[in-house]
């Protein structure tokens, strides 16, 4: 894929210029405050790059997902407000039910190198998630050039996303938060430093299908672990008791598991299971758990994490990787008697010299949660773009930018 080659920020000429940045500032509100504001800071760095080159620097995203047209529950005018403090400057919120109606028009109109203005949640658009010219030529009609740095929703062809560059008459680019993704998650499909081990977690195998087929022909070893561990066990003939298994994919792990032979790959399966008698309700209650290998787990028991010698197993396994990519947690991590496995990855991963790259909603939080954030290489911004990433897919975000 040519993603690694894309034009970035640093690379175009935006003195004078309007630069319609697409941006990922979806953050969680609770009664109109903002509760995480890590995906503004995240954004920092493209924005204060254009304006320090003298761009005119619009900004696009959406918040949420509203449904029949403008909600002021989804606006984006606290970004605008916690922007503007984090910057150090005015940002110039373009409220505009429109999103590029009269204010919008008039706010770029007004703007001046440097200036940096944001413009009404893109969703208020029903145009914008169905990817139709009418709102990609609007927002094509303030800019002269586009920037995406909104890794998140790279993997949707809307209009800000994708459809606008149809219509932009200048340069495409990625921002630097794009460029990372790219970076570290396409050299680890492409080009990975090997030995090359991926782990996957997370509840069901039929989630992760292209993911598993995939990756066990990039990688030199495949770790399963997690809920969708339990349909392996069962395509290998075993007892999985009540366990989460997916009886119509059995067959496919079966088809995964005779590739796997064939590309002379490793497909890592648990050899003990963490079980109980039922899943935990509330999911963080206290549990009575054993641990069992994984072929003789009783008829009315259920896998919920992977066992004490799995852990082991896998952390071995992690240590001679040179790359390792990550994908959902172990166990039902949720709750701490259970997390046990989740933890003892994200461990192994912590003191590996490998590149390590968490890729994913529940892995990434569960890293974030352990206090190993900082010492993973790169943890992935975009839970199901990063998965697409993973799947080899082209994503129509990245694909629309100009090559270099
Ligand atoms: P995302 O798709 O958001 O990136 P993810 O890929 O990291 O997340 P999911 O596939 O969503 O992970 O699965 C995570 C969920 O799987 C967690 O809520 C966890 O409790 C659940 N899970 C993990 N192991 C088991 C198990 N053995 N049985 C049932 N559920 C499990």
């Amino acid at each position: 894929m040519s993603a690694l080659n894309k034009k970035n920020v640093e690379d175009l000429q935006v003195k004078g210029k309007r630069v319609l940045v697409r941006c990922d500032f979806n953050v969680p509100l609770k009664d109109g405050k903002i509760t995480n504001d890590n995906r503004i800071t995240a954004a920092l760095p493209t924005i204060k790059k254009l304006i320090e080159n003298g761009g005119k620097v619009i900004l696009c995203s959406h918040l949420g997902k509203p449904k029949n047209g403008p909600e002021d529950k989804f606006s984006l005018a606290p970004v605008a407000e916690r922007l503007s403090e984090l910057l150090g400057k005015e940002v110039v919120f373009a409220k505009d039910n429109e999103v590029v109606g009269a204010n919008a028009k008039a706010a770029v109109e007004k703007m001046n190198d440097g200036d940096v203005v944001l413009l009404e949640n893109t969703r208020f658009r029903a145009e914008e998630t169905k990817n139709i010219d009418d709102f990609s030529k609007d927002l094509a009609s303030i800019a002269d050039v586009y920037v995406n740095d909104a890794f998140g929703s790279a993997h949707r062809a809307h209009c800000s996303t994708a459809g606008v560059t149809k219509f932009i008459k200048g340069e495409t680019a990625v921002g630097y938060l794009m460029n990372k993704e790219i970076e570290y998650l396409g050299n680890a499909v492409e080009n990975p430093v090997r030995p090359f081990v991926a782990i996957l977690g997370g509840a069901k195998v039929a989630d992760k299908l292209n993911v598993i087929s995939n990756l066990l022909e990039k990688c030199d070893t495949l770790i399963i672990g997690g809920g969708m561990a339990y349909t392996f066990l069962k395509a290998k003939g075993y007892e999985v008791g009540t366990s989460l298994v997916d009886m119509e994919k059995v067959d496919y792990c079966k088809q995964m598991l005779e590739k796997a032979e064939k590309l002379g790959k490793k497909l890592v399966l648990p050899v003990d299971t963490t079980i109980a008698k039922s899943f935990p309700d509330p999911i963080d209650a206290p549990i009575e758990v054993s641990v069992v290998d994984s072929n003789a787990i009783p008829a009315d028991m259920m896998g919920l994490d992977i066992g004490t010698k799995t852990q082991e197993l896998f952390a071995d396994t992690v240590k001679s990787a040179k790359t390792v990519v990550w994908n959902g947690p172990m166990g039902v991590f949720e709750n701490p008697i259970l997390a046990k496995g989740t933890i003892a990855v994200a461990k192994a991963l912590a003191e590996t010299d490998a590149t390590t790259i968490i890729g994913g909603g529940d892995s990434a939080a569960a890293v974030v949660q352990l206090g190993f954030a900082d010492k993973m290489s790169h943890i992935s911004t975009g839970g199901g773009a990063s998965l697409e990433y993973l799947e080899g897919k082209v994503l129509p975000g990245i694909d629309v930018i100009q090559d270099k």
